[in-house]
C-alpha cells in the first residue's frame, strides 16, 4: 500500500493550501476531496474579499485555481468521503468506498455545511421550492415571490442575489435585529424589492407538489406568507461527525487544536486540523487558507522531528 506522508481531508481553501505547503516541503500529499469538491465557496457568488483579484472572482473559479495550483505542484487528488480514521502505527483513512489509505499524518480540513431548520415540509419540499443555495436555484424564481430565512451575512447575500431575479424577496428573521455586518445591512434595506419580516419563526413549509408558502409564528400568532421559493440561510455546522471518538471536539462540533505547543495539532499527535472545521469566529476563505498553511508547516516540522 502506498503510504502518504500527509493525507488532507477536504478540498476548500484550507485543504488546498495545506497540500501546497506539504508538497513544497518535499512531502507526498494526497487530498481527498469530500462530497462537495471545492467546498463552500463553490456555491457562493462573486468573492470580493480574497486578495489578489482586483475585480473579484467567482467562488467556484477560485477553488478550481487553487486545485490546479496544488496539482501542478504535485498534490495527488482522490474523490471520496472519509468515514473514519484508524489510529494504528500510522493512520488509516477510511473512505466510503471501503478503501483504506495509509498516512504518516492527517490534516482535517473538512469545513462546514449548511444548517437546516428541521421542520415539517423542509425535507419533502427540498428541490421543490425549498433550497439552501440562491446561486444554484435563484433563477427558477424569476419574477416570483421568495423568502430567505436567517439574519446573518449569508441570508443578506442570498436576499440581494435573489432580488436580481425575483419580484419580491422577504427576509424572515427570528429577532428584530440582523447579525449581518452594517454595510451588507444597508444594501439590504436600500433594496426596494426586499422586505423584512421581523420576530418571526418559520414553523412549516407548506405545499404538496411545490412550495406554496410558509407558516410563520410571531408575537401576535400564526401567519401564512405566500412564497414559491424559500432559501434557508441560518448558519453552518462543522463537518466533523466522522471524528467523534477520534479527536477531542468542542460542544459545537469544532475540532480542538493547539496541542503540543502547536496551533493546528489536535488531541491526537499526528492529526492536524485547519479551516472552518476549527474556526468558530472568522469563517473566511482567506483565514482558512492561512490556517491550512500553518497546518502544512506544522506537519512538516512534526514529521522532521520524528525523523520521518
Ligand atoms: P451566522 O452568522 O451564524 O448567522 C446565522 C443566522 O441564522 C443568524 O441571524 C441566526 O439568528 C439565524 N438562525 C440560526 N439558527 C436559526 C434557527 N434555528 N431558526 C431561525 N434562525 C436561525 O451564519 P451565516 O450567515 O451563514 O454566516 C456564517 C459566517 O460566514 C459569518 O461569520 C459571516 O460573517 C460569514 N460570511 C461572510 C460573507 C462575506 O463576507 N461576504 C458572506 C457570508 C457569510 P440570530 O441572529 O438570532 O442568532
Amino acid at each position: 500500500m502506498n503510504v502518504y506522508e500527509i493525507v488532507v481531508i477536504g478540498s476548500g481553501p484550507a485543504g488546498w493550501t495545506a497540500g501546497i505547503y506539504g508538497v513544497r516541503a518535499g512531502l507526498g500529499v494526497l487530498v481527498i476531496e469530500g462530497d462537495q469538491p471545492g467546498g463552500q465557496l463553490t456555491i457562493t457568488t462573486k468573492v470580493d474579499n480574497y486578495p489578489g483579484f482586483p475585480d473579484g472572482v467567482n467562488g467556484a473559479e477560485l477553488m478550481e485555481k487553487m486545485k490546479k495550483q496544488a496539482v501542478n505542484l504535485g498534490v495527488e487528488v482522490k474523490r471520496g468521503v472519509v468515514k473514519g480514521i484508524g489510529l494504528e502505527t500510522s493512520f488509516l483513512v477510511k473512505l466510503n468506498s471501503r478503501e483504506k489509505i495509509e498516512a504518516r499524518s492527517v490534516i482535517v480540513a473538512t469545513g462546514a455545511r449548511a444548517r437546516w431548520l428541521e421542520i415539517p415540509g423542509e425535507k419533502e419540499l427540498m428541490g421543490k421550492g425549498v433550497s439552501g443555495c440562491a446561486t444554484c436555484d435563484g433563477m427558477f424564481f424569476k419574477d416570483g415571490e421568495v423568502a430567505v430565512i436567517g439574519g446573518g451575512n449569508s441570508a443578506v447575500e442570498e436576499a440581494l442575489f435573489l432580488a436580481k431575479f425575483a419580484k419580491k424577496v422577504y427576509v424572515v428573521h427570528r429577532r428584530d435585529e440582523l447579525r449581518a455586518n452594517k454595510t451588507e445591512q444597508k444594501r439590504l434595506f436600500d433594496n426596494s424589492k426586499i422586505e423584512m419580516v421581523w420576530n418571526s419563526k418559520v414553523k412549516e413549509f407548506l405545499g404538496k407538489e411545490n412550495l406554496e408558502g410558509l407558516r410563520l409564528m410571531d408575537k401576535e400568532g400564526e401567519k401564512i406568507l405566500k412564497v414559491e421559493g424559500a432559501f434557508v440561510a441560518i448558519g453552518r455546522d462543522p463537518a466533523t461527525e466522522f471524528l467523534k471518538g477520534v479527536v477531542e471536539l468542542m460542544e459545537s462540533g469544532h475540532v480542538k487544536t493547539g496541542f503540543l505547543e502547536t496551533e493546528t495539532m489536535t488531541s491526537v499527535e499526528g492529526i492536524f486540523a485547519a479551516g472552518d472545521c476549527v474556526d468558530k469566529t472568522f469563517r473566511q476563505a482567506i483565514v482558512a487558507a492561512g490556517a491550512g498553511c500553518k497546518a502544512g508547516m506544522e506537519v512538516e516540522k512534526w514529521l522532521t522531528n520524528r525523523g520521518e
